[in-house]
């Protein structure tokens, strides 16, 4: 089984009324629905306003896989915690990382650059897949219809990625390195930009899809998490 805990910040359901229309369980709550009919993975969620975010050594110790939505309090997110993930990260826990989060305080430490970007709300997308031997893309269309989303545009402020398995073009006429692969120490990270909370996105069966084919891919393959180290070679 892989064991993923689905983070979600948990502040926008509680406070507009249309988010939580759109996500009644929040956002945590609808990707532990469609990821638990998967029969691999074991799904438990966290959130921001949880005891040291719900992110605790014992959690993220047994998580394989942290998927990670967060936008409003990025920056009163825990430093501490921050540097936990990283670490964690580093030795081999892997990472999908949603939307707004691009921002947050473990993205940016992880990533190492300013992770601006261009951005409006109210546009459609068309999401290419630009890389569709990866395994994220698997079962997946060449291109795929929001009819709403927010607008990221270029120049995205990351380092050169793994791969861009997607490529988002937008109806005001900018495009988007929108679906990322990274490696950083033994983990595998995947930065996928669709699911501005007024948008029912991660209703999209295909959107959902490509979030499982993620934490699939993104699960360590190494039997023994650990940290990369010095050694020594003996003459
Ligand atoms: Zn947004």
């Amino acid at each position: 089984m892989i064991r993923v805990t689905v983070w979600n910040e948990n502040k926008h359901e509680q406070e507009i009324e249309e988010v939580k229309k759109i996500y009644p369980e929040g956002i945590h709550g609808c990707m532990k629905e469609f990821l638990s009919k998967e029969p691999d993975l074991d799904v438990r969620t966290a959130t921001f306003y949880d005891a040291e975010h719900g992110l605790t050594e014992e959690v993220l110790s047994s998580t394989d896989v942290l998927v990670y939505w967060s936008h409003a309090l990025q920056d009163e997110f825990s430093g501490e915690v921050a540097e936990r993930i990283q670490r964690h990260v580093l030795s081999g826990m892997g990472l999908v990382a949603l939307h707004s989060s691009h921002y947050s305080k473990i993205l940016r430490l992880l990533m190492g650059t300013t992770m601006t970007l261009k951005w409006k709300h109210d546009e459609s997308e068309r999401l290419w897949c630009t890389s569709p031997l990866h395994p994220i893309a698997k079962g997946i269309p060449e291109v795929i219809d929001i009819p709403m989303e927010e607008m990221y545009g270029e120049p995205f402020d990351i380092p050169r990625p793994d791969d861009v398995v997607f490529t988002g073009w937008f109806s005001n006429g900018y495009v988007f390195r929108s679906g990322c692969t990274f490696t950083r120490g033994m983990g595998k990270i995947f930065y996928f930009q669709p699911g501005h909370e007024m948008n029912p996105t991660y209703h999209i069966p295909e959107i959902q899809k490509i979030i499982v084919n993620a934490v699939r891919y993104c699960s360590p393959d190494c039997i023994q998490r650990t940290l990369p180290q010095n050694v020594r070679i003996e003459d």
